[in-house]
């Protein structure tokens, strides 16, 4: 018999006073929820408004909504359940990369310094050389696992922990530190984790960013982003930022987001065992190569994640030589669907190569769904003996 790795780690233990000494179960289902009126859904619908009804003599101050862009109820509902399970304010985007560059654009000046990733979302690098650069900002890349350089002269850094697509994870409260010490802000993009996999700003980081389209809300019907930070002046700036120039999701997405959330503890609970169950199948074989899951008590990433992270993220990378063979291990499959994104219902495979990521030919990133754990093993096992 084989050793099924832990899905979840020793940080998971926690309850903590910030949380009221609710789980995360309960925290899920009832983060943003206003309070009980009876008559009243438990989730208010969404409110679709461009302009409100204004007091014809006070104006925009007598009441919470004057104008869309700025003001939508659905929003502030879903703003303070992220916020909730952050633990910080937080603001909603209209994807990942509207809130990564809201930070980008928002926070460093032309002749700051930023470290990024070397080996985070490829789409952000490309940003970082493409836009910021161009405008006087010195973009330094560093691999997430490190080693870091002297962060003199910094003036922000932002983390991928883990990183997407390689796995490769950091030491949120050691960079945070080195990061004042140097007068730097940290930010960490907590996509892969989610906030129920690891909080940075407890672990000392000044903000957090995030794609929401992941597995936070996990149904793959939604683009969403979020940047969460417990300085009120950060979070000014960037909602200065968000409402002038207009990067809001929509109020059904808002809804349908802030729906999804209330599942996230049983979504992530499933994909992460699902993950286990799969990388010990892949690590039995031969034919697989470069396997990555920081569940895994081998893995390069393993020690910093299980003491980091509440629990493991559904995400399996790993190598088979050729998009050829990916392609037949997909064909073959009944159960994995060929698709990017992550953190969804269904299991994906995605060949990062393909969108011009700078991984191998043959990596994939396999993305566990919430199916049955002994379906999926199978389905995987056959359809990577169908693919040889
Ligand atoms: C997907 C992703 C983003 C971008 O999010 P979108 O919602 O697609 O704009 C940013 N960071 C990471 C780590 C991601 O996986």
């Amino acid at each position: 018999m084989t050793e099924t790795p832990a899905a979840t780690t020793p940080a998971a233990t926690g309850r903590t006073p910030a949380d009221g000494g609710y789980g995360d179960g309960t925290r899920c289902v009832h983060a943003g929820l206003p309070e009980p009126a009876p008559g009243q859904p438990f989730l208010p619908g969404p409110v679709f408004a461009a302009p409100y009804h204004l007091d014809p003599a006070a104006g925009p101050t007598a009441a919470p909504n004057g104008y869309g862009r700025p003001d939508n109820p659905t929003r502030r509902h879903l703003e303070a359940a992220i916020g909730e399970l952050e633990g910080g304010g937080c603001l909603a985007f209209a994807s990942g990369q509207a809130a990564i560059t809201a930070l980008l654009l928002a926070v460093p000046r032309p002749g700051d310094t930023v470290l990024l990733p070397a080996d985070g979302y490829f789409p952000v690098r490309a940003f970082a050389t493409s836009m910021l650069e161009t405008i006087g900002v010195r973009v330094v890349f560093t691999p997430t696992a490190g080693p870091y350089p002297p962060l003199d002269g910094v003036r922000l850094v932002l983390l991928e922990t883990p990183a997407n697509p390689g796995l490769d994870v950091c030491d949120i409260a050691e960079l945070a530190e080195r990061a004042h010490a140097a007068g730097a802000l940290l930010a960490v993009d907590n996509t892969t984790a989610t906030p129920l996999g690891q909080r940075p700003l407890e672990l000392g980081a000044d903000l957090v960013v995030a794609s929401g389209t992941k597995a936070l809300t996990g149904h793959s019907d939604l683009l969403l982003g979020y940047l969460a930070t417990r300085s009120t002046e950060l979070l000014d700036t960037a909602r200065a930022w968000r409402d002038t120039t207009g990067s809001v999701p929509g109020a059904f997405d808002a809804w349908l987001a802030h729906r999804s959330l209330a599942t996230l503890d049983l979504r992530l609970a499933r994909q992460s065992a699902n993950a286990a169950a799969v990388a010990a199948a892949l690590r039995a074989r031969p034919d697989v190569t470069g396997l990555r899951w920081p569940g895994l008590a081998d893995d390069p990433a393993h020690a910093v994640a299980s003491a980091q992270m509440r629990r493991i993220p559904g995400i399996v990378s790993f190598d088979l030589g050729s998009a050829a063979r990916v392609a037949r291990f997909i064909e073959a499959s009944r159960l994995v669907f060929a698709a990017t994104s992550f953190g969804g219902l269904h299991t994906t495979a995605d060949r990062r190569a393909q969108w011009g990521d700078d991984t191998a030919e043959g990596f994939v990133r396999l993305s566990c769904g919430i199916e049955d754990p002994a379906d999926l093993v199978a389905d995987i096992t056959a359809a990577l003996d169908a693919a040889r």
